[in-house]
């Protein structure tokens, strides 16, 4: 039986609710009555349960695909504008004891360099992020009890935050570590984490166990039911995400969405973000091998019914994806990238030896966040570096509501032309800089409220004036 508000894994990730949602959707396919209700009611913009969503993703109609492609469209305008947030990753250790057949830092890979940061080398790698201009980081690490104890995270975060190199600071540190317990989920919230991210991986138990054969991430409740831990211990905001290609996608799709059903029944607010990582290639690690791999179509399709599934939920997507990927799901409703990203420890200060390589998969779009910041802006959009809202307390439910009554929008984007310009004036090439001058003053007129509209050109100006970190 699925019960959303079910506290073990097996309840609110009913494997036999997703068979029934999988028979659903195939049967209903081409049930065009059915599918024009499902957009009907998608067009009021609160969102689909996950069959409804698993019926626009297995409709093969072509006309109706179009529709489903212009509704995520439009969605992703009507919640996100024209906005993109930047943010990179920041690996702290790739010491492992787990077993995941998919990852190169396994336990059992002895080719791979293993790397842990000393708090100077952290000091060094945050000066490299921040004098690219970034604000914002996801820290990874690997599961390792001796060498990266939740202690050596928590300093970390400690270091990561006090340093102020020039203009640059980190505002928001986001947290991509194993599951764990209560009591460290209340501490990695007293350090100030953004969100907290656990990728599931796969829903599917069974493949779940089968990939995952050694180590603690072998407990697949305990890694599923970490987020329920993680808001016990007062995490407001977490990101789940899957590893696609390990199982099938729709199996994926399907217990994602009751993932994030449950999260919202049971602690009343829904994932703050969703990632849609693709299985890549890595140092033992042939994706060839996996069975499930999806292609661009697919991709792009389940980035268009995850938008309109759950359209107050950000949507990231990182440098696994090739520019030409990247651009494909950006409007559709991606509201996250990486760029800049070095997925190796210690890998912003200076590129590895060929022979001390310690990635943690190839990064497909290799540009530097000035090359990323350009190509959006080329394209219309607007680069963020925005870390307001944890900062002004707007977490959990409180977000959530201004994100679902749509006034969320009234912040974003003068942040977002705020924390542009603080780029453009700090870190931008001159090309770029006078592309994204002309984008800013474009994009003034935008603000609806003359007041807003007054102070952010206030704020512009001090900023020309040397001041930093305004925000609404
Ligand atoms: S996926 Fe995470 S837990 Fe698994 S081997 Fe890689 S770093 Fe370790
Ligand atoms: S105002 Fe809040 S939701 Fe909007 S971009 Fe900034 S941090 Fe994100």
């Amino acid at each position: 039986m699925y019960h959303p508000k079910a506290l073990k894994a097996e309840e609110f990730i009913s494997h036999d609710e997703v068979l029934e949602t999988l028979s659903y959707a195939d049967a209903n396919k081409h049930n065009t009555q059915l599918i024009d209700a499902i957009l009907e009611k998608a067009r009021l913009r609160k969102g689909l349960d996950h069959r409804e969503a698993a019926v626009l993703l297995d409709c093969d109609i072509e006309e109706k695909n179009r529709e489903i492609y212009a509704l995520a469209e439009q969605i992703k305008k009507d919640f996100y504008g024209n906005r993109i947030v930047m943010f990179a990753p920041l690996y702290l250790s790739n010491y492992c004891i787990n077993g995941c057949v998919y990852c190169p830092y396994h336990l059992k890979n002895k080719r791979i360099a293993r790397k842990k940061l000393t708090q100077d080398e952290i000091r060094r790698e945050v000066i490299a992020l921040q004098d690219m201009g970034h604000k914002r980081l996801a820290l990874e690490a690997g599961e390792d009890p001796v060498n990266n104890p939740i202690e050596y995270i928590l300093e970390s975060i400690k270091t990561i935050y006090s340093i102020k190199h020039k203009n640059g600071a980190i505002r928001r540190v986001n947290v991509n570590i194993a599951a764990t317990t209560v009591e460290n989920y209340r501490k990695l919230r007293d350090a100030g984490i953004g969100t907290y991210i656990l990728f599931q991986e796969t829903y599917h138990k069974e493949s779940y166990e089968k990939l995952h054969p050694t180590g603690p991430k072998h407990d697949y409740a305990y890694h599923t039911e970490a987020m329920d831990r993680a808001m016990q211990g007062g995490i407001d905001d977490v990101g789940l995400g899957v590893l696609f290609g390990l199982e099938l996608y729709r199996y994926e799709f399907a217990a994602l969405l009751m993932h994030g059903e449950h999260l919202e029944a049971v602690h009343g607010v829904g994932p703050h973000t969703i990632s849609v990582p693709r299985i890549r290639r890595a140092d033992d690690i042939d994706p060839g091998v996996f069975d499930n791999g999806i292609d661009d179509d697919t991709f792009a399709k389940i980035v268009a019914c995850i938008r309109i599934a759950v359209p107050y939920t950000g949507m990231i997507v990182s440098t696994r994806e090739s520019k030409a990927c990247r651009e494909r799901v950006l409007h559709l409703g991606v509201s996250q990238l990486s760029g800049g990203s070095r997925t190796s420890v210690g890998g912003y200060v200076e590129p590895e030896p060929e022979d001390e390589k310690s990635e943690q998969f190839d990064v497909s779009d290799k540009r530097t966040l000035d090359e990323v910041v350009r190509w959006l802006m080329d394209m219309g959009y607007i680069p963020s570096f925005c870390t307001a809202c944890y900062r002004e307390g707007r977490t959990g439910d409180r977000f959530m509501s201004l994100c679902k009554s749509g006034q969320i929008q009234n912040c974003c984007h003068p942040n977002a032309l705020m924390t542009l310009k603080e780029y453009l004036m700090d870190y931008a090439s001159p090309g770029t800089r006078q592309i994204g001058e002309a984008l800013v003053e474009v994009e003034i007129p935008n603000i609806p409220r003359d007041k807003v509209k007054d102070l952010v050109r206030r704020n512009l100006t001090n900023i020309e004036n040397g001041q930093r970190d305004f925000r609404l």
